[in-house]
C-alpha cells in the first residue's frame, strides 16, 4: 500500500511535470486527411504547391486591359484614347490581342489577352462611342493584375511541417487542387470517470450521489485542445474494476484519464491500479499547483495515463494544464504555439496564496477606463459554477504569496491555455 509521505513530499513544480511529458512523448504517426476534416489538424511534412496559381495572369479589376505605355501622361485634362476591340468573358481564355492603341473590355478575375501588361480601372474611363474609350489615367506594367504564379508558384512550400492547419489554409488548399493531406494523427484520449457516489447525468440522484460532470467537461476540452475523445464512463472506487476499465481504455488510446481518486485516500484506488499496469512508471504523483495537488501521470508502455482530481474545477485546470500540453507534443505542434493566449488586465481585490505553490483563481473580465478588470470570482470551494462565470484565470507565480489589488497580470482565457 501507498505511503502518504512518500508522495506528498516529493510534490513536482508544473514546469517539472511539463518536463517529465517532453522527456516521454513522442509524435504520433500521421495519416492522410480530407482538406474538409482537417481544421485544427497539425501537418506531417511540407506541403509544396504542385501548381502555379492562378495558373494565368488575371485581371484584379473591372475595366479595360493595356498596354502601359499606351496610357503613359493620360489625364483628366489630356486623356489617352484607345480603340476597344473586345472582351474577356469570366471563365473564358482570352483569344485576341492587343496591338499598340487597342484596348479589350475585362472583368475581376478575367484572363488578361495577350499583348496587355495592365488594367485600367472602369472608373477612369469612358466611352466615347462604341468602339473609342477615352483613359483619365495612366497605369503601369502589371497594375491591376496578378501574374500567373503570383499567389502560389509551382513547388513552393506553402504550408510546413508542424503547422496547425486553419480556415484560410484550408482555402488555399482547395485553390492549389490538393484534397487530403498528410496530417499527424490526433491522439485519442479515454475518459474516466471514477467514484461510488457518482451516477450519470441522465439519472436522478439519490442523496448522497452527483452527476457526473467531467466526463462531460473532460470530453469537450479534449475535442478543443485537438484530441479525439473516448468517453468509457463511470466507474466505482473499486481497484479490480477500474484496472479492468484502465487495460480496455489503453488498447484504443493514446492517453487514458481517470478523474477521481487520485489522491491518498482509503477510497483512492487509481494509484495502485496505474501502478500495476504491465510496463507501467509513476512519473508524478502530487504536484504544487492549487487547484490540482493530486495530480497523478504515469506512463505505459507508450501511452501515458493522468490521475486528475475529481473536483470539477481541479480536473479542468489540471488539463489545461498537462494533458493539453501532452496533446501538442504528441502532435507534433511548434512548443512555443503551446504558449497561452493572455489578456493584460488589473486584479480588482487581492489574492491570496502560500508561497511554493503555483495557484490558479478563476476570474471575470470588466472593462474599465483603464483598460479590463480581473475580477476574481468569489465561491466556498472550487465549484463548477465559478467556471461557468469565468472568462480565465490567473495564475500567481510559485515564488508569490499572492497578488495585490491593482497587480497587472496575465488572464489566461479559457480554451486558450
Ligand atoms: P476525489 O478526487 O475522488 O476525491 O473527488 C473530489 C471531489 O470531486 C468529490 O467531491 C467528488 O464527489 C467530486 N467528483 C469526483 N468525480 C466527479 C465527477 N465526475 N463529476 C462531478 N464531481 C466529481
Ligand atoms: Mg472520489
Amino acid at each position: 500500500m501507498h505511503n502518504i509521505q512518500d508522495y506528498f513530499f516529493k510534490v513536482m513544480t508544473p514546469e517539472q511535470v511539463r518536463e517529465k511529458l517532453t522527456e516521454t512523448a513522442h509524435h504520433l504517426p500521421s495519416e492522410m486527411i480530407e482538406i474538409r476534416d482537417s481544421l485544427g489538424c497539425v501537418i506531417a511534412e511540407d506541403i509544396n504547391s504542385p501548381v502555379d496559381l492562378p495558373g494565368f495572369e488575371r485581371s484584379t479589376m473591372d475595366g479595360f486591359a493595356v498596354r502601359a505605355k499606351d496610357t503613359f501622361g493620360a489625364s483628366p485634362g489630356a486623356p489617352a484614347y484607345l480603340k476597344l476591340i473586345g472582351e474577356v468573358k469570366m471563365g473564358e481564355s482570352a483569344s485576341m490581342k492587343i496591338s499598340q492603341g487597342d484596348t479589350i473590355r475585362v472583368s475581376t478575375g478575367s484572363m488578361m489577352p495577350e499583348g496587355a501588361d495592365a488594367v485600367v480601372m472602369v472608373e477612369y474611363t469612358e466611352f466615347l462611342d462604341d468602339e473609342t474609350i477615352e483613359v483619365t489615367r495612366s497605369v503601369a506594367p502589371g497594375d491591376n493584375t496578378v501574374r500567373k504564379d503570383e499567389d502560389l508558384r509551382t513547388g513552393e512550400v506553402m504550408l510546413r511541417k508542424g503547422h496547425v492547419i486553419r480556415p484560410q489554409d484550408i482555402g488555399a488548399l482547395a485553390g492549389a487542387g490538393i484534397m487530403a493531406i498528410n496530417a499527424i494523427r490526433r491522439p485519442r484520449v479515454a475518459i474516466i470517470s471514477s467514484g461510488d457516489e457518482i451516477i450519470s447525468p441522465e439519472q436522478t440522484p439519490e442523496i448522497g450521489q452527483i452527476r457526473d460532470i467531467n466526463s462531460y467537461s473532460l470530453s469537450a476540452l479534449t475535442h478543443q485542445a485537438g484530441g479525439i475523445p473516448i468517453k468509457i464512463g463511470i466507474v466505482k472506487d473499486n481497484y479490480d474494476l477500474l484496472r479492468a476499465e484502465m487495460i480496455k481504455a489503453l488498447e484504443n488510446a493514446d492517453i487514458a484519464i481517470i478523474s477521481g481518486g487520485s489522491s491518498v485516500g482509503a477510497r483512492d484506488v487509481t494509484i495502485d491500479v496505474i501502478r500495476s499496469l504491465d510496463d507501467a512508471e509513476i512519473l508524478v504523483h502530487g504536484v504544487s499547483v492549487k487547484p490540482g495537488k493530486p495530480t497523478i501521470l504515469a506512463r505505459v508502455g507508450d501511452k501515458h495515463v493522468f490521475g486528475l482530481p475529481g473536483n470539477p474545477v481541479s480536473v479542468m485546470v489540471t488539463f489545461e494544464l498537462f494533458v493539453s500540453f501532452l496533446i501538442r507534443l504528441l502532435l507534433g505542434m511548434e512548443l512555443p504555439l503551446w504558449e497561452p493566449r493572455y489578456i493584460k488586465a488589473k486584479l480588482s481585490k487581492n489574492v491570496a496564496s502560500a508561497p511554493g505553490r503555483e495557484d490558479y483563481v478563476c476570474v471575470r473580465l470588466l472593462k474599465s477606463e483603464y483598460g479590463f478588470l480581473a475580477e476574481p470570482v468569489l465561491g466556498k470551494s472550487a465549484t463548477i459554477s465559478m467556471m461557468v462565470k469565468a472568462d480565465g484565470l490567473v495564475k500567481i507565480p510559485l515564488e508569490a504569496e499572492g497578488l495585490e489589488t491593482g497587480t497587472c497580470v496575465d488572464v489566461i482565457i479559457f480554451g486558450d491555455m
